[in-house]
């Protein structure tokens, strides 16, 4: 993960550890490094150079030029920003209500669908969790099929009504029937299309409206870079969502995304997805996520 973002960083750093004096010009060639380093891993110039004028205030202010390890302590400050930067702490989903409602949003191929079925998988295992995953994509039968796959995969039963083409009316059918069987989550998957349109935008706030989810997550494919970032803005001016769910970190991604997404959208990165794998999900936690970018 992030491979080629580690690499560069940790030559950006050797500009410090090389010298037996560094000087204020080798710390600020070196966060120049960082600097290029964030951009190519497609975190937008403005965060990037925000992101290094911090580190360099701490850096002055904690004399980083008289410490034995200089090289170290900047690393550091490098490394407790960027937890910053992705959010601090680890942040949970509500799961107040009961049944608590989440609501998937995202572009078509994010991986959602699968998503849905990691998160069905994830809460089950919890014991106290009886989850119940709700088909809403009304366009496409192969997204129905694929979402019933997947739920007899983890062993959680799937709501849809075929032949139903109004995505409101089966997600209050679907909370309906969770309440008279025991369900106490229901998660419902949604339409997504190839790129952000206006009546993807309309149907799935007519659902938010209509439902008022305990958590409305967007899921986001890391592999798209910038577009993963604008994506997020523009779903949340229309959502105001909860959460951020960053798929495919598996793959072959640079980290722009997971770098940025928050300070854009300030919502919380909540989940990863590491795989196609029912079990490839996990907590996203800014600082174990700082570490791996930092080797
Ligand atoms: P949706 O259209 O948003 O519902 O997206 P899908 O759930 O159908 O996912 C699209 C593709 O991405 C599928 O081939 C999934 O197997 C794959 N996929 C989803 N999540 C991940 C992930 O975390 N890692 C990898 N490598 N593939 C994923």
């Amino acid at each position: 993960m992030f491979d080629n973002l580690s690499d560069k960083l940790d030559n950006a750093f050797h500009v410090l550890k090389g010298h037996g004096q560094i000087t204020e010009i080798n710390v600020a060639e070196s966060l120049k490094e960082v600097r290029r380093a964030l951009v190519d891993a497609d975190v937008n110039y403005k965060i990037a150079k925000d992101f290094t004028n911090t580190v360099k205030e701490r850096a002055l202010g904690q004399d980083v030029l008289k410490t034995l390890k200089p090289g170290q302590l900047m690393v550091k400050l490098v490394k407790d920003e960027l937890t910053q930067l992705m959010g601090g702490e680890a942040e949970g989903i509500n799961l107040s209500g009961n049944p608590s409602v989440i609501l998937m949003s995202g572009l078509q191929g994010s991986g959602k669908t699968t998503f849905s079925g990691k998160l069905a998988n994830f809460l089950k295992n919890k014991k106290t969790k009886k989850p119940l995953l709700v088909a809403c994509d009304v366009y496409r039968p192969a997204a129905i099929n694929q979402l019933h796959v997947v739920g007899e995969q983890v062993g959680v039963e799937v709501y849809s009504e075929e032949g139903n083409q109004d995505p409101v009316a089966i997600s209050k059918n679907a909370i309906a029937h969770a309440k008279e069987n025991g369900h106490n989550v229901v998660i419902i998957d949604t339409a997504g299309r190839l790129a952000v349109d206006e009546a993807m935008m309309t149907e799935i706030k007519n659902i938010h409206d209509a439902i008022e989810p305990h958590e409305t997550l967007f899921v986001v494919d890391s592999m798209t870079g910038q577009d993963a970032v604008n994506t997020a803005k523009a779903f949340n001016d229309r959502l105001n969502f909860d959460g951020v769910i960053l798929t495919k970190l598996d793959g072959d991604t640079r980290g722009g995304a997971a770098i940025s997404i928050k300070s854009v959208v300030n919502k919380p990165i909540k989940f990863i997805g590491t795989g196609e794998k029912m079990d490839a999900i996990d907590i996203f936690y800014p600082s174990r996520m700082a570490d791996r970018i930092l080797g």
